[in-house]
């Protein structure tokens, strides 16, 4: 959602500036000087690192993001954010960043970048074959535990509870997936 941020007009600024001074001690490139986000668009969203979900303004200029800062009219943080969640424009703005799917072949000793098409289809095809090669209807001595012990799953801090939901849903229920973890610190 993008919002509205009101700033002092650059001439009350000046004015404010002059207040008590029968001297001018400002010179004018320092009267014309403005914060880095005026008339930049905000718009919020979500601190990427933890389930707590601590809202941000994201400010953009020129279709570029120059800065991030917690939402202030946000309940959950009230503008605050942890140090880690207040180093999200590094993570954001970052040329070490990854925007493609690495890939390193059994065996191989380098990566390739591959699409997110191609790994999907990899993904759905490699957790079927472990499923199909390693699940068990009934143990020996006659149980039936309709389970597999091939796969694995390990979610992530930033997954919510209906997300998790469905993990559990999906792995657990429908798949026959028993270890089922998530690295969540709260
Ligand atoms: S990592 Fe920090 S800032 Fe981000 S959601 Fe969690 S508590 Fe909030």
């Amino acid at each position: 959602m993008q919002k509205e941020r009101t700033f002092l007009p650059q001439t009350i600024v000046s004015q404010m500036m002059q207040i008590g001074s029968t001297r001018q001690p400002f010179s004018k490139e320092s009267c014309e000087k403005s914060s880095r986000i005026r008339n930049a668009k905000v718009v919020q969203s979500v601190c990427p690192y933890c389930a707590v979900g601590c809202s941000l303004d994201v400010y953009a200029k020129d279709g570029k993001v120059i800065d991030i800062e917690g939402n202030a009219d946000s309940p959950i943080n009230r503008g605050t954010l942890c140090p880690k969640g207040s180093a999200t424009f590094q993570y954001t703005v970052n040329p070490s960043r990854l925007t493609q799917v690495l890939y390193r072949a059994p065996y191989s000793d380098h990566w390739e970048g591959k699409s997110l098409d191609w790994t999907v289809e990899q993904i759905a095809q490699r957790v079927k074959k472990a499923r199909d090669e390693t699940f068990v209807q009934s143990l020996p001595d006659g149980r039936e535990v309709n389970h597999t012990l091939g796969i694995a799953t390990l979610g992530g801090a930033t997954l919510d509870i209906e997300e998790n939901y469905v993990i559990k849903k999906l792995f657990g229920g429908g798949l026959g997936v028993v270890s089922i973890e998530n690295q969540a610190r709260i």
